[in-house]
């Protein structure tokens, strides 16, 4: 076993001992889990898309831009574990309308996405909505209650494939419909503390309301069936901060999407 498994595997051990099993397990469980975790899981993402995964390096500029938008997210004294996790891009070149935050930081945007939606603010809401599933760890509270006690002690005692198994577990992880709000709601909160327009925050559910009839949207809403509310939540939660104007980035937006490559070589 790794000498870094095994640290958490103490601290584990002693985490369960002296906490109860209820829900407050995330607060006693060491963001370091957060970033084994993510890292994984990582592995495993990797290998999944390895062929369409953008090289850094010949796409420069665009990943240039896209981690302005994290860093100015991550600048907004908003998230809690900025300093904290290894926040990380990578960009998907595939026409799937997503993008995801692993535990620990890890975020993976598909071109899809980019391509779909009008602004650098609207990127920055679904951007701001990811880092937050991380930042609120939602998949260590998610799997603290759906595996429990003897999952987490296979953990402890197993030998070692227990962090592969948990990473595999991420993977296949819904978020909660408070996850959702919550995850919303920080969002906006973010965005609120930078230049973007936080009001465009939901910008990508609106899009999806309007496009329903699309097959690739239809798909993702019948996924995801509480979109109409939460774009008026999300707005209403704008108006409350204080209704704060700031900018969508439109000619930027269009340089953006510019840069994604015809093909992935
Ligand atoms: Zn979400």
């Amino acid at each position: 076993m790794k000498s870094s498994i095994k640290h958490l595997v103490i601290y584990l051990t002693l985490t369960v001992v002296f906490s109860s099993c209820g829900n407050g397990w995330k607060n006693y469980i060491s963001t370091s889990i957060d970033k084994e975790l993510g890292e994984q899981a990582q592995n495993q993402y990797d290998l999944m898309y390895k062929n369409e995964i953008l090289d850094e390096n010949k796409n420069k500029l665009l990943y240039d831009k896209i981690n302005l938008i994290k860093e100015r997210i991550l600048k907004s004294g908003k998230v809690k574990h900025a300093d904290e996790f290894n926040w990380e891009l990578k960009i998907i070149n595939d026409s799937v309308l997503n993008a995801f935050c692993l535990p620990g930081g890890k975020i993976y945007i598909f071109t899809g996405l980019i391509n779909y939606l009008d602004n650098e603010a609207q990127l920055a809401g679904v951007m701001g909505h990811e880092i937050a599933h991380a930042d609120n760890r939602h998949s260590i509270d998610n799997m603290a209650k759906q595996v429990g006690l003897s999952a987490l002690i296979s953990l402890i005692f197993g030998d070692g494939n227990g962090l592969i198994n948990f990473a595999q577990n991420i993977i296949g992880l819904k978020f909660s419909r408070n996850n959702e709000a919550d995850a919303d709601k920080s969002a906006i909160n973010y965005l609120y503390e930078t230049e973007y327009d936080a009001s465009e925050a939901n910008g990508f559910f609106n899009k999806l309301l309007k496009d329903n009839e699309k097959e690739e949207v239809s798909e993702f809403l019948s996924t995801h069936p509480s979109s109409e509310n939460r774009k008026e939540k999300m707005l209403l939660y704008w108006k409350e901060l204080g209704g704060k104007k700031g900018e969508k980035f439109e000619t930027n937006y269009k340089t953006i999407k510019s840069l994604i490559p015809k093909n992935n070589d």
